[in-house]
């Protein structure tokens, strides 16, 4: 039933906003058809984290996640760092955020002095701050108690020029000024920067009441600080956080806007152990689990050790690996199994997790 292509369906369906390929068509044949046709330096066309326009990086997010609060955060931690993520895989530093708040009758006051909080602690640990907003109420319904938007701004630093320029001595043909998914080159490393699947999968056991073992916990949080300290080393050309749709669609979002093809090695994939296991307990696929602390980072060969010891240096990044590496011989993501043999990382059609995000 998740197959089914989007020209059989008739009305928006849960995979619509699942971050798989039933959204990305979706987008294409319906957002871009009507909304594109910017002229901004990175528009809607390029799909990737951000849009640029006039150097300025912005970027504009909904949450809408359920339950409210889960084991490692809440829809509040959630909007302030899943939107200042995105605005810093560009290799920005976001400046402010707005918040606008979409709160369902209902919604106990305490409930919503705790979301607010918890945003209040998350823009203190990033040292960006809401600015502006909009609050709306509308009736008891399907909402889980409220949706948030934030949007953002960010821009240029030292750092952003200093990556850029060691990207350019490595690759002197290189012409892009920003970090963009679609800069990734033959021999570029990738760098995942942390436990892959935490996210999603605390979210779910909230949503299921299932609990596995030890508790798993969500890594919810602002990576712009530890992205300009990645930026003073340096070299990094493309850069993603893996949310819906989890590695696997960051990967495969690479190798389609790049045109490269991308070899992973499965064994260096890190991953918490309870992560696996509940996952396979599930017939879930953990590559497709949202993440929402974590980095995938192309990277040029030259420094990818470099980069790879500042991750390691920091408490975010120190379970940090080097997966793999972007390929001219074949045109897709491949990965190396544990077992031995290899296989087509095909993009998620769905997420295995809905509402996580
Ligand atoms: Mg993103």
């Amino acid at each position: 039933m998740a197959r089914l292509g989007v020209r059989h369906m008739e009305h928006i369906t849960m995979a619509h906003g699942a971050g798989g390929s039933i959204m990305a068509k979706f987008i294409k044949d319906y957002i871009l058809r009507y909304l594109g046709g910017s002229k901004a330096d990175v528009p809607l066309e390029a799909l990737d984290d951000a849009a640029v326009v006039n150097d300025i990086v912005l970027k504009s997010d909904s949450y809408t996640v359920k339950p409210l609060f889960f084991p490692g955060g809440d829809i509040g931690r959630l909007a302030v760092s899943g939107t200042i993520n995105d605005i810093s895989v560009l290799g920005a530093q976001p400046a402010a955020l707005t918040c606008g708040l979409i709160l369902e009758e209902g919604l106990p006051l305490k409930d919503l002095e705790r979301i607010l909080l918890s945003m209040k602690e998350t823009c203190e640990e990033a040292d960006v701050y809401v600015i502006t907003g909009d609050t709306k109420v509308v009736e008891r319904g399907a909402l889980g108690g409220c949706v948030i938007n934030t949007s953002g701004i960010g821009f240029r630093t030292e750092a952003t020029d200093h990556n850029l320029a060691v990207v350019k001595k490595y690759r002197p043909g290189f012409k892009a000024s920003w970090i963009l998914d679609s800069n990734l080159r033959a021999r570029d490393k990738i760098i995942v920067s942390g436990t892959i699947g935490d996210h999603g999968l605390a979210v779910l056991s909230a949503q299921e009441g299932l609990s596995f073992g030890s508790e798993i916990k969500s890594d919810v949080r602002p990576l712009n600080k530890l992205v300009q300290r990645l930026l003073e080393v340096g070299g990094i050309t493309a850069m993603k956080d893996p949310t819906r749709g989890g590695l696997s669609n960051a990967l495969n979002e690479f190798c389609e806007k790049s045109n490269v093809g991308i070899l992973i090695h499965e064994d260096r994939i890190p991953m918490k152990e309870d992560v696996r296991i509940a996952c396979e307990m599930l017939g879930i696929d953990p590559l497709e689990v949202g993440n929402e602390g974590k980095l995938v980072i192309g990277v040029i060969p030259e420094v990818a050790e470099e980069v790879l010891a500042a991750l390691r240096g920091t408490e975010e990044g120190k379970e940090a690996e080097i997966v793999g590496e972007a390929t001219e011989e074949f045109n897709m993501v491949v990965i190396q199994t544990v077992v031995g043999g290899k296989r087509v990382l095909m993009p998620p059609v769905g997420d295995p997790v809905p509402r996580i995000c």
